[in-house]
């Protein structure tokens, strides 16, 4: 029991240490890119007034938080998990932390290399 204690403790641990080094290479990359290298603006394909955060990685596509298509049958999961059971009350969108519906695979958040002039 105290064993198994310690182990979820260092789990925990090592989770968070990851958690900090992915932030210093965030801070550390974000400040050189930031010396040397100037960022382009990409306009929202659908209503071309707000910046695009995403792109669709199949047809070229930009859209920003608002235009983005939501739901997808493919950001799909089962609520009792099991992909057998396909009533269709049993299957809900997956959501992102503040609880919108994710897009479809098809499309990512554009990184700072997508934005490098
Ligand atoms: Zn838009």
């Amino acid at each position: 029991m105290v064993k198994k204690k310690r182990q979820n403790k260092l789990l925990i641990s090592r989770k968070r240490k990851d958690n900090v080094i992915l932030k210093i290479w965030e801070w550390v990359s974000s400040y050189l890119f930031a010396k040397n290298v100037s960022f382009k603006k990409i306009a929202c394909s659908y209503c071309s007034l707000k910046n695009a955060v995403w792109i669709n990685t199949i047809v070229e596509d930009y859209a920003c938080d608002e235009c983005i298509p939501r739901g997808c049958s493919c950001v799909m999961y089962p609520k009792d998990g099991n992909e057998n059971n396909l009533s269709i009350s049993n299957w809900d969108y997956k959501k992102d932390d503040e609880g919108n519906e994710l897009p479809c695979e098809d499309w990512r958040k554009l990184t700072k290399k997508d934005l490098i002039k």
